[in-house]
């Protein structure tokens, strides 16, 4: 199956820098506007409520003022407005009540006489307390209106109108001070947010790289990232991940090619011995005899090979049949009387003990095969006048089996590998005596995957000893 890898060049605007980068952007852009905004409405709203109060303070003290007259004229006006305290306003206005000017602060283009048609004014006429203000082209601008009446009659009005561009300006200093800040905050956000963001998508390019590396079969390559944040520790993951593949690697490796040279030697056996058949001229028939019992013989530990394959594929892939209440006892024995056999041919003296009620949760065939494969073991390295010793007990809920012998032991730089696949530590002498170097590892795989364990260490005096747990079986009836 091909493997589609997304583009390793992948566009600027798809990358993480520039989704982070453009992210910062948009957070600081809207933070800016709101802090250039805000304050300043709020500032522009307090400046109109003050105004407001003011200016309808100061224009009804005048219109109280005025208050007392039955009708207005520019003479009562004028007197009356005198007394009022000099209030700060630019422009102040009385109208009769058909909106004639009666009186006028400003001197230059004075109104008096005239008719004055400001749209506060006119509603003031009409009985309303009128207040407007604006803020533009730095003035604030506040219009304020209010009708003269005697006896409930309107006989004139007030207007006030001021241009004050002493508030307008502390606004505006606010408003620049503000904006030189924005600009500092936005700059120095700016360059933390690259210099951060370059950092972390520094350490994903890193991982990236290793990751690349490592699918294109370098196994050794690591992701060196520093720090202890999510990515470093990300990067660690992957490092032991990458650790175990390569252990994983390294073994399936040594098993393809120790699989092939233990077929190799019997198929060369095989070839060489059916050659000197096809080629030899005249070749007696007990040669001939001989020769197909070798190839037989050979055909036979091709068999056996391939059969302990088949048992730790099956143990690999987790094939396994469903397991019983074993009682060991029986088994033991069996194993025993076919055992012993093979110990008086090789003149090893085999005994055999049994304490306690041992049941594990197995299939029969595996505890048959475990017993096996360590005593024909014991039985096969221990020699000629050899002594081996097996036992069976159940002690702190678990059922524990012994298989000791009085024979050469195993080094110690052997012991850690002893399990492994194939490995043997005298090939010579494991072939002859018919041996296919997985014996140990279906022993273990077996045990281990019905929650076993096995170990191996030499006796104080001389010889291998071998130890099996199972889990001890508590449920069952006694036999
Ligand atoms: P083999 O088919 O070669 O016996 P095993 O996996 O059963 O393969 O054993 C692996 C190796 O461990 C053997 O080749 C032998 O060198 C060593 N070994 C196993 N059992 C004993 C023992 N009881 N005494 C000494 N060496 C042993």
């Amino acid at each position: 199956m091909a493997i589609i890898s997304k583009d390793e060049q992948s566009p600027y605007w798809a990358s993480l820098k520039f989704k982070f980068g453009l992210s910062y952007i948009f957070i600081i852009a809207a933070v800016l506007l709101l802090m250039n905004t805000y304050p300043l409405m709020v500032s522009e709203d307090l400046v109109f409520r003050s105004k407001e109060a003011s200016m309808q303070n100061s224009v009804s003290v005048m219109v109280y003022s005025l208050s007392g007259l039955d009708r207005l004229n520019e003479e009562n006006v004028s007197d009356a407005m005198a007394v009022v305290e000099e209030t700060g306003l630019s422009r102040i206005l009385v109208t009769d009540s058909a909106g004639r000017v009666l009186y006028d602060t400003r001197e230059t283009g004075s109104a008096l006489g005239k008719y004055a048609l400001y749209a506060e004014l006119v509603q003031a006429l009409m009985g309303n307390d009128v207040f407007s203000c604006s803020y533009h082209t730095g003035a604030f601008r506040s219009h304020a209106s209010s009708p003269v009446l005697y006896q409930n009659q309107i006989i004139g009005a007030v207007y006030a109108y001021e241009y004050d561009t002493e508030q307008a300006a502390l606004l505006e200093g606010l408003q620049s001070n503000l904006l030189r800040v924005s600009i500092g905050i936005a700059i120095a956000v700016l360059l933390l947010s690259f210099v951060l963001s370059r950092a972390l998508t520094g350490k994903i390019s890193k991982l990236l790289t290793a990751i690349r590396q490592v699918r294109s079969g370098a196994y050794s390559h690591r992701a060196e990232i520093r720090g202890h944040d999510e990515i470093a520790q990300i990067a660690d993951e992957f490092n032991s991940l990458t650790d175990r593949l390569q252990v994983t690697e390294d073994t399936r490796r040594r098993f393809v090619s120790d699989a092939s040279h233990e077929l190799k030697t019997p198929l060369s056996a095989i070839q060489l011995l059916t050659d000197s058949i096809l080629h030899t001229d005249n070749i007696d028939p007990e040669t001939t005899r001989e020769f197909v019992a070798d190839i037989g013989a050979e055909a036979q530990r091709l068999t056996h090979i391939t059969e302990d394959l088949l048992k730790l594929t099956r143990l690999d892939n987790d094939i396994l049949d469903v397991p019983t209440e074993v009682d060991v006892e029986p088994v033991l024995e069996q194993v025993m009387r076919m055992a012993s056999l093979l110990a008086q041919e090789q003149g090893v003296e085999l005994t055999y003990r049994t304490t306690g009620r041992c049941r594990v949760l197995a299939t029969r065939g595996e505890v048959h095969q475990v017993i096996y494969n360590l005593t024909d073991n014991a039985v096969k390295y221990s020699g000629k006048n050899g002594i081996v010793w097996v036992h069976l007990e159940e002690k702190d809920d678990q059922v524990v089996l012994t298989v000791a012998d009085n024979g050469p032991g195993i080094p110690e730089a052997d012991l850690p590998r002893i399990f492994e696949r194939f490995y043997r530590v005298d090939k010579a002498r494991s072939r002859a005596a018919g041996g296919t170097g997985l014996g140990l590892s279906i022993v273990h795989d077996t045990v281990t995957k019905r929650g076993g364990s096995v170990r191996v260490e030499n006796r104080p005096d001389g010889g291998a000893m071998f130890t099996v747990c199972w889990p001890a079986q508590k449920g069952g009836q006694d036999a």
